[in-house]
Formats: C-alpha cells, structure tokens, sequence
C-alpha cells in the first residue's frame, strides 16, 4: 500500500478543517469495508484518510414528523436490528440484513455504503422506494439531496470533495401503503444481487385502486434506477395482475444492465421485469397482511387499556 497519513478528528469541525488542509488529495473513511479495497486496488490513492470513527453524535436512528432519520455514522447492523426499523419500516431492515455478511454489516456505515455508489448494493433501492434524502454538510453548511437524484455513474455520486452525508431521512410512509425489496441471488447468500428490485405500493381508500408506486431497481445501470414510467403505467389503475404485468415491462425496459458473471445483460433485463412483479405482489401482500391485523392490533390495545384502568382502581 501507498503511505498515507492519518487523522482522526473527534467532530465534524475537525474533519472540515482536515478536508481543507488536504483538498482532495484526502478520503473520508468510515468502516473502510470498501475503501481499504479500493485503496489495496489502487483506484484511490489519498495522501490522507480522515476517519469517521471518533466523530460522536451521528449514529442515531429515530422517528422524526412520522418519518425516520438515521445518522450517517449509523452502521448496517445498527439500522437492520434497530426495533423501531423492524417494526416501522421492515423492508428496510430486511435490505440491510441483505447486505454481505455479519462482519460487513458490523463495519458498513449507511453514508458510507451510499458515498461509495456502487450500483450493485441493496440498500440504494429501497431507499428510493422509500423517497429517501440524503443531507450533505460541509464547512459552508448543509444541503438535502433527494436520493434518486444522488447517483450520477459507477461509483460517482453528487457529492462535493468536502461534503460529509450526515443524515438519511426518510417521509413517513402513505396509508394504505406496502413496501418489499428483492435480491436476485442465484449464487451464493452473501453475493451481489444480479438484479434487485424494491416497490412502495399504496392503495386508495377503496383499497381497490393504486393512488401511487415508487419503484427501483438494482444491478440493472450505472447506477440505481428509478422506473418512473412503470410507476407512471401503475398510478389510478385497478389493483390487477395486469397492472402489475404492464409495470413489469416498463421496469424491464427501464433496465441497462452489463453483462458479466452473474448473467448476461439480457437476462438480468428479463428478471428485472420479472423481480419488480415480485416486489410489487409482495408490496400488496404487506397492505394486505397489515389490513388483516388492524382490527386484531386494536382489541389488544383495548384490553391493555382496560386492564391498567382496572389495577389503577
Ligand atoms: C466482502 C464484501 C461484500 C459486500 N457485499 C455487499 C452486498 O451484498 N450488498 C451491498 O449492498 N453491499 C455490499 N458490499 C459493499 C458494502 O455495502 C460497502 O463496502 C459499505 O457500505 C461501505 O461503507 P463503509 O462505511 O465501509 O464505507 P468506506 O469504505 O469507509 O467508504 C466508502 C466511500 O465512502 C466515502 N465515505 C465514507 N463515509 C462517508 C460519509 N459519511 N460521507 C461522505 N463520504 C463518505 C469514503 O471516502 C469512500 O469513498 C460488500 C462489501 C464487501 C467488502
């Protein structure tokens, strides 16, 4: 490895005030799961690593206005076991349990995993199934970037050298809504997807109409994609299999994918289709499964209401 210097600041004043003195001859480094590669590849080759790991105060996951918020320091593991992810937002728990193996997850942090903007990671599409923003700080301030608009090309994002992803929020989910995620893994569990999909269904009132759809895929382009015509065909259709299968279409022309030892690019285009029909089924089963419950949830409440009233007396 090329020689580097090292610094580890204990906040972000201290980082800005490293990145300034280095320029961009100097890398952030949070869990290093990627850069360390990267570096041992010789892709980078920084004169200086700024570590994350001493910088307090940003490794929060919290419930914000109904939506969450999760500090960009937060690990993968952090956001796949936390219980307010688990019971709010699952699907979100279920991608970053997805991601690589127990040892990455440990390490992984989620601004981390989004700066280095490879389009083969999980978390990006349920992210923007979820109409995720990423809040940018550096020196001058801070800025909010709306995740489908943060990925510009492999392993490029809109970040500028001296801007720091200190915060991922996501809005608060519709009512009526459903959201899944998919990993195509024909090899081994702990691989890269050869093509994922993730879907955010909500319903009408009726529960008989689609009032809207955010739909992303992975592995499928340069970067992650966000289908807006699939989304577009789906928006005031009835709930049927054929809106779903029109959806799928538009996803799988959406998709560019490369070829390569996963599959070749025109069969990762026909399981993006068939993956984002998975996704949006499995999103319907969630709204389905939680209408189910609803009434159950309430009686429980109920008789947990009346119980305390009764050991009060
Ligand atoms: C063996 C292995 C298997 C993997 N499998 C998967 C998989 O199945 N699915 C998947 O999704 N991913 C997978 N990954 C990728 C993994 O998700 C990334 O390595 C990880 O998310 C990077 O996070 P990190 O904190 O370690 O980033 P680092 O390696 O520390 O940094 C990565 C990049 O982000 C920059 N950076 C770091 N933190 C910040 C910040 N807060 N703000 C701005 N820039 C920052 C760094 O300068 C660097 O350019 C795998 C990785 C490995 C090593």
């Amino acid at each position: 490895m090329i020689p580097f210097e090292y610094r580890t600041p204990k906040n972000l004043k201290e980082v800005h005030a490293a990145l300034k003195e280095f320029g961009s001859d100097a890398k952030l480094i949070a869990g290093g799961t990627a850069l360390i590669i990267m570096m041992k590849q010789r892709l980078v080759r920084p004169a200086c690593l700024i570590s994350l790991r001493s910088v307090r105060g940003y490794n929060g996951i919290e419930a914000s206005n109904g939506g969450l918020r999760i500090g960009g320091l937060a690990t993968h593991r952090d956001v796949e076991t936390s219980p307010l992810v688990r019971r709010r937002w699952p699907v979100l728990a279920e991608t970053y349990h997805h991601v690589a193996t127990l040892r990455v997850r440990n390490m992984a942090t989620v601004g981390g995993g989004l700066a280095h903007a490879d389009p083969n990671q999980d978390p990006p599409p349920t992210l923007i199934a979820l109409g995720a923003t990423v809040k940018a700080t550096s020196a001058s301030g801070s800025r909010v970037i709306p995740l489908d608009q943060f990925f510009t090309d492999y392993y490029e994002t809109v970040l500028n050298p001296d801007e720091i992803i200190t915060e991922v929020s996501i809005p608060r989910l519709p009512p009526n809504s459903g959201a899944a995620y998919l990993k195509f893994l024909p090899r081994t569990a702990d691989d890269y997807a050869t093509v994922s999909a993730a879907a955010l269904l909500t319903l009408d009132k009726t529960g008989k109409t689609i009032a809207d759809a955010r739909i992303a895929l992975g592995s499928a382009g340069n970067t992650p994609i966000r289908a807006t015509e699939a989304e577009a065909v789906l928006r005031g259709q009835p709930v049927k299999p054929e809106a779903f299968a029109e959806a799928a279409e538009k996803a799988k022309a959406a998709a560019d994918p490369v070829s390569d030892f996963r599959g070749s690019a025109g069969y990762k285009k026909e399981m993006a289709g068939v993956f984002v029909r998975r996704a949006l089924e499995k999103a319907l089963a969630a709204i389905r499964e939680a209408a189910r419950s609803k009434p159950a949830r309430k009686a429980v409440k109920a008789i947990r209401k009346a119980t305390t009233k009764g050991k009060k007396r």
